[in-house]
């Protein structure tokens, strides 16, 4: 569907993509770790924020700078810099989430030569109410760092409008999400992964766009394959598109599957809530990201995410549920206990699955599809 092969191709050429984007505008080009970056700043200084992302091959290149036992999504990233895939770009920054992503980023920083580096410092303890004001001050030091680097005031005017383009983008993807409770989904999983991935490597304001014309064209798709069951996905980092086009092209009449959501942070949790209305732009921008559905690295003391994930797993209608995580991803692997349990209190059976920078798809298959056979079986009692 051409509406859809838009993002694919923005995805695919992610790196050609941002550097043609930065000889039409003239504008810089800032890479970004961790969904926690506040990036409507740096869109209302005219900053392309591109999120850095693994590519999924092996490589030899890390090893003398990242331990093996971090998790294999900052280890595939930080070979991204090391070995000149991201080299357009003009900034590198962080939010801080977790300890292993941050590794990936002081090393490149500290090899990789980049123009401009910022570190924010995003609160872990975001269930205090003196984390609003301290992140406002985080997010005020924030704009005038990219300031002081862009060489370009930053109104309050340009805050707002960029604000609004952000809200945009999130209530159209959520308008995307919302087709997929459909008996009969008019997108796959696979298809959501490759825009919501896109979402975060492209102008907000294209993205809009193209996501406009694909709500417009969606009523009248119809997919040539059943929904079958109903899957959610559920985990850290998860840009593996082949792993979710192994499941979602499996034998239709035998185990016919389609994800029809997820919960990890290049899925809903990127997108899900919207900068609230506040007089104060940057106050705004704070109660946003502390009151974003968390990470694991931030849900406590009070367990957010466990009650988030059943919500959408009612509301999507999951009948199944894979929980996928990063290998030596610590802050996941001490929700996961958790998150299994009540999903099969609630009836929702779970397969947990640990990944790696590649995906072995064929050990994979056999497994998901063991997991569909129990699901069908259960349906039949
Ligand atoms: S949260 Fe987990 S998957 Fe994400 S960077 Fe940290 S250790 Fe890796």
């Amino acid at each position: 569907m051409k509406e859809i092969d838009v993002f694919r191709q923005w995805n695919r050429k992610r790196h050609e993509y941002a550097t043609a984007w930065q000889k039409r505008t003239g504008g810089k080009v800032m890479g970004y770790f961790c969904t926690y970056v506040p990036e409507e700043i740096l869109h209302a200084a005219g900053v392309l924020p591109v999120r850095v992302l693994g590519s999924h091959e092996p490589q030899n290149v890390t090893e003398p700078h990242i331990f093996a036992m971090f998790c294999p999504f900052c280890r595939d990233c930080l070979a991204q810099g090391l070995k000149g895939r991201y080299k357009y770009l003009d900034g590198l920054m962080i939010a801080q989430s977790c300890l292993h992503i941050r590794q990936a980023y002081t090393s490149w920083i500290k090899h990789v030569p980049v123009g401009f580096s910022y570190y924010l410092c995003m609160p872990h303890k975001v269930q205090s109410r003196r984390a609003y004001p301290y992140l406002r001050g985080e997010l005020e030091a924030f704009r005038k760092a990219v300031e002081g680097w862009t060489g370009k005031q930053i109104s309050d005017k340009a805050l707002r409008e960029a604000i609004a383009v952000y809200n945009e983008n999130r209530r159209l993807m959520r308008e995307l999400y919302d087709t997929r409770k459909q008996a009969e989904p008019p997108v796959s999983g696979e298809e959501v992964m490759e825009i919501s991935l896109a979402q975060q490597m492209v102008d907000k304001r294209e993205h809009n766009e193209a996501l406009r014309k694909l709500l417009a064209a969606l009523p009248r798709r119809k997919r040539d394959r059943p929904a079958g069951t109903r899957l959610m996905i559920i985990g850290s980092e998860d840009d593996d598109i082949d792993f979710l086009h192994m499941v979602e092209s499996l034998n239709k009449e035998q185990y016919p599957a389609t994800f029809v959501v997820d919960e990890h942070c290049t899925g809903s949790r990127y997108f899900w809530n919207d900068v609230p209305e506040d007089k104060d732009a940057l106050m705004a921008l704070s109660r946003r990201y502390i009151e974003r559905p968390p990470c694991p690295t931030k849900d406590w003391e009070e367990r957010k995410r466990i009650p988030h994930i059943m919500k959408l797993a009612r509301d999507f209608g999951a009948q199944g549920a894979i929980v996928m995580q990063q290998k030596f991803c610590d802050p996941h692997e001490l929700d996961t206990v958790a998150i299994r349990k009540e999903l099969e209190k609630q009836g929702i059976k779970t397969l947990f699955l640990e990944f790696d920078v590649t995906v072995p798809i064929g050990q994979f298959r056999i497994r998901v599809e063991a997991f569909l056979e129990t699901l069908k079986q259960e349906d039949l009692f």
